[in-house]
């Protein structure tokens, strides 16, 4: 990880040292084994992995630095969490982590053992003292998307005290959407409170440029996975997605379209990431937190290429552009809230948009096959398996259900090739 000491800078932010340096000796050695085993690599993926090496240094210290000028910062663990509010407000935005198995022996003491990865991390991190980020944020932001976070955020509150929730409905009718504009409102109010900062027409105009342009780089990332050989490992693309969540916006739209650039020469050049004739895999479910890169680093070990994300880290994040065309306040409040909605998380009901966009992306991506991954106890995702299938019938499709632990790495192994065969044959 990153050669300067920031010892001091954990130590001010009260982290548990000796569990964190034990964290990053793992994230440093699992990252060293997948990603920079890769061969042929864009040179733009330089840049990512110097931020992986500074992910609880150089960013931290950045995020610090904004604090002492009197921003707020704002982390949240869900994409329906309008970032264009944060900044307008002047705030930092950042997701959580929640993608190690971390902690779960104390986050157990809070929520039950049959609860999904994500949550027990996001607990876990906290309890154990191990997260720089959890411990600059001056307000978690949660959401009422599925159960299991709901009630966790109650917890998270009780040790934090720093939770604030927004009610998400699980419908889209015309009252839904009007429970979700007051909720939109609601939050806009909140940090100005919390900002001690007006939001403005024109603020709102500038945030939904900065999040408009990040969105269009990764839409582009998205776009060039199409070409036949892939110009990328789908680990490197999952890497981009899950850094956007953390980095300055504005730098990250930069280096995402300078990686777009040499991918565009790529793939003029026909230089692919993988071997000729590998199969091009989508992935499609529950969201991949950084560093969870377990299902990637076996498909792509097993001699395929991931070639797209329908994912929270992935297209669902970037699919949908705010509409930047509002000149009042309410008319912001109205197309934030709409693109927000657009979201098709599972939590939804019922949620055909999400059935027709995994089949729009296979065929637009070339995919010869579709893994479902849901984490385990995600029971929304779990229970949309049955109809993501029957939305690409005809094309070999794998359900995977898993954690985070690397017990089932050698299992997941034995399946994922098995299904490999079956689309070559
Ligand atoms: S899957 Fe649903 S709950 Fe999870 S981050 Fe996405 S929108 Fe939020
Ligand atoms: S992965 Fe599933 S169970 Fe876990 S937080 Fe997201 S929607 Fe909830």
């Amino acid at each position: 990880m990153s050669g300067k000491d920031y010892t001091e800078m954990w130590k001010g932010l009260g982290l548990n040292l000796e569990n964190h340096a034990g964290l990053l000796g793992v994230l440093s050695k699992t990252y060293k084994d997948i990603y920079l085993n890769q061969k042929n690599r864009p040179r733009a993926m330089d840049y990512f992995d110097f931020v992986i090496s500074e992910v609880h240094g150089l960013r931290i210290e950045e995020i610090l630095n904004a604090k002492k000028t009197g921003r707020k910062v704002v982390g949240a663990f869900c994409v329906y969490v309008p970032e264009e509010i944060v900044l307008a407000a002047d705030g930092v935005c950042r997701c959580g982590c929640a993608g190690a198995e971390v902690g779960s022996d104390q986050a157990e003491k809070f929520i039950p053992r049959n609860t999904c990865a994500l949550i027990k991390a996001f607990m876990g991190f906290k309890l154990s003292g191990l997260c720089p980020y959890v411990e600059s944020t001056d307000l978690i932001v949660g959401e009422t998307t599925c159960d299991g976070k709901k009630k966790a955020y109650e917890s998270l509150n009780d040790i934090t005290g720093k939770v604030y929730v927004m009610e998400i409905p699980h419908m889209k009718t015309a009252e839904d959407r009007k429970l979700w504009l007051s909720e939109v409102k609601r939050f806009r109010d909140r940090m100005e409170e919390l900002s001690g900062k007006k939001i403005t027409v024109e603020a709102l105009k500038k945030a939904a440029g900065v999040v408009n342009a990040k969105r269009k780089a990764l839409q582009r990332l998205s776009r060039l996975r199409a070409a036949a050989p892939a110009p990328i490992s789908g680990l490197d693309a999952l890497l981009v997605n899950q850094v956007s969540f953390y980095d300055d916006p504005l730098r990250f739209t930069e280096m995402t379209n300078r990686l777009c650039d040499e991918l565009e020469e790529r793939v003029a050049r026909k230089n692919g990431m993988a071997e000729k004739g590998a199969p091009r895999i989508l992935i499609s479910g529950s969201p991949m937190a950084i560093p969870n890169w377990k299902l990637h680093a076996i498909v792509e070990g097993s001699g395929a290429v991931a070639v797209g994300e329908e994912s929270c880290i992935g297209e669902r994040n970037h699919r949908d552009l705010l509409d930047e065309s509002f000149s009042s306040m309410d008319e912001a409040m109205d197309k934030l809230a709409s693109r927000y909605l657009g979201i098709d998380c599972a939590c939804f009901t019922p949620n055909n948009e999400r059935f027709d966009n995994i089949k729009t992306l296979t065929k637009s991506l070339k995919a010869d096959g579709v893994i479902h991954y849901a984490l385990q106890f995600c029971t929304p995702y779990m229970m949309e398996a049955y109809r993501a299938e029957k939305a690409v019938a005809g094309t070999p499709f794998l359900r995977i259900e898993t954690d985070y632990s690397m017990e089932d790495f050698g299992q997941l192994q034995t399946r994922v090739e098995a299904f490999l065969e079956q689309i070559k044959g």
